[in-house]
């Protein structure tokens, strides 16, 4: 079959060694624009047969490809001329991922494919800079040490950030010099093939990087049951990050694993109300709450309780819900029916255990998955809405009166993904920042991101880092070589 160049938005193909191939069943599934339910394309539907091919070029990549061997410098140039690309190709790829996902076009235009075209240029500038050690020991002569790329990485991603989540995972498995099959979420594939499609027009040798569009329990397993792969790289559910765990155990698979959160955002009464205000509404309603850094568990101290949800119903009641294209609007729909649907239960639950709704608490009428901005108040720990991950725009808000008492119920969570703390006292800050039990800690904002300073979770959000010096790390083994002088 001719290799084809596919439109990002009527893709029907996968991405494979360098070429645009058909899927070997011949399957597709569609893919939806949840703001108005139509479906936007046909997507090749990857299963074992095309994993299987995907990986063995990926292999042949690896071992007898220019990738790996090739100067790091050179490759650093190339992840750089990516980054290039993809900023050149900013508003149409924005535009496509808004479609896809129901993510504002304000927030994928200014938020996600900037930090995406970030994440590439600082990783191509470490592609330089893995350096190993040189070590003396008791032997006569000395050791050093060499920082190795592992080979082959299987990457699975979310839907939340698709194209965003594709750059932390593809940036540095390729800046130390992996070769790569991404499978992107099923509700969200087409980002990840115009980055394939970017890639490939930057120069990226065929094999290096594969994309394979599929379903979690076809490809996705696939993926993490195949022998040539030698990590797999997840970022989704704490539920398929156990899966996968389990199932990696039989070929021995390196793994880092991003999973959820039910991040805590303590606010202290002596902080700085406006401030903190903002960061409450951005924290839990950005991106509509489908974030796993998500500041779902709101803290309130009594001193400034009432006052600050007054001020938080305010400012809640002026997000604009609605056509996510539209660049004044704040909130987009949920990603898919049966994530709304899932919300919506929770909200139901909330209800029904006795928590008070302030604000939202509905579908909007009319077209597409969208969700109002909820806030419940009088949330106490054992209620649902308190403990599980809701992954939409819905907020617990839990009052408390001692900080001991805030730092305590923070951390009775399985979770560890992130965490917030509000408060003038510098002492404080820092202070219950080192208590919380959180991968990252924001004082004073949140869900602040860069591509220098390492992300990840403790507890059951996971294991592994992102970003910074870190992420690149996790793409590495290490070797130890002796040298003798005698
Ligand atoms: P999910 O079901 O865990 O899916 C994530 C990815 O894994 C998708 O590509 C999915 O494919 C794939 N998958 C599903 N079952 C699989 C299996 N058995 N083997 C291999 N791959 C499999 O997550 P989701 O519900 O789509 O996404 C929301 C969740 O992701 C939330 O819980 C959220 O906290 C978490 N999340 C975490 C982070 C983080 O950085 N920690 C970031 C974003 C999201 P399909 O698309 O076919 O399902
Ligand atoms: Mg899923």
């Amino acid at each position: 079959m001719p290799p084809e160049r596919p439109s990002p938005v009527r893709p029907g193909l996968l991405f494979i060694g360098g070429q645009w191939v058909h899927a070997a069943s011949g399957a597709t599934f569609r893919t939806i624009n949840p703001a108005t339910e139509e479906v936007l394309t046909e997507v090749a539907e990857g299963r074992a047969e095309d994993i299987d091919r995907a990986v063995a070029a990926a292999r042949k990549a690896f071992t007898e490809g220019a990738w790996p061997k090739m100067a790091p410098a050179d490759r650093g140039r190339l992840l750089w001329a990516i980054a290039d690309r993809l900023e050149s190709r900013l508003q149409e790829i924005a535009t496509l991922e808004t479609l896809d996902s129901g993510k504002t076009i304000t927030e994928a235009s200014r938020v996600d494919l900037p930090l995406a075209a970030d994440c590439f240029r600082y990783f191509a500038g470490w592609a330089t800079k893995n350096e190993g050690e040189t070590i003396g020991v008791r032997a006569p002569g000395f050791a050093y040490t060499l920082r190795e790329p592992l080979g082959v990485i299987g990457q699975i991603i979310p839907w939340n950030f698709p194209i965003l989540l594709a750059a932390w995972k593809i940036a540095p498995a390729l800046a130390a010099g992996n070769t790569i099959v991404l499978k992107p979420a099923e509700q969200t594939p087409l980002t990840a093939l115009a980055l394939a499609e970017i890639a490939q027009e930057a120069g990226l040798p065929p094999g290096v990087l594969n994309v394979v569009p599929g379903f979690g329990p076809g490809a996705g397993a696939a993926l993490v049951d195949h022998p040539g792969v030698d990590k797999i790289a997840f970022t989704g559910s704490t539920a398929v990050g156990q899966e996968i765990m389990r199932r990696a155990s039989g070929t021995l698979k390196r793994l880092t694993l991003e999973l959820g959160g039910k991040s805590p955002n303590i606010v202290l009464a002596d902080a700085d109300l406006d401030a903190a205000v903002r960061g409450a509404s951005n924290g839990i309603f950005f991106n509509k709450g489908e974030v796993c850094t998500a500041g779902s568990r709101l803290f309130l101290q009594a001193g400034l309780h009432d006052a600050f949800l007054d001020r938080l119903q305010a400012h809640v009641r002026k997000l604009a819900q609605g056509d996510p294209l539209d660049p004044k609007t704040r909130l987009g729909p949920q990603v898919s029916e049966a994530q709304m649907n899932r919300v919506l239960s929770y909200v139901e639950t909330g209800r029904r255990e006795g928590a008070r709704l302030v604000a939202g608490g509905g579908k909007p009428d009319g077209r597409g998955f969208f969700v109002q901005p909820t806030i419940f108040d009088a949330v106490t720990a054992p209620m649902t809405i308190a403990r599980e991950e809701i992954f939409g725009p819905v907020l617990s808000v839990i009052p408390f009166t001692d900080v001991e008492e805030a730092i305590a119920a923070a951390n009775d969570t399985p979770y560890g993904l992130a965490a917030a703390v509000w408060t003038r006292d510098v002492k404080t800050a820092h202070r219950v920042a080192r208590r919380l039990q959180a991968g990252t800690v924001w004082i004073n904002t949140y869900g602040l991101y860069d591509s220098a300073v390492p992300f990840g979770g403790f507890k059951m959000s996971g294991f592994g880092r992102e970003l910074g010096r870190h992420g690149l790390l996790e793409y590495t083994q290490t070797k130890s070589v002796w040298v003798d002088l005698s």
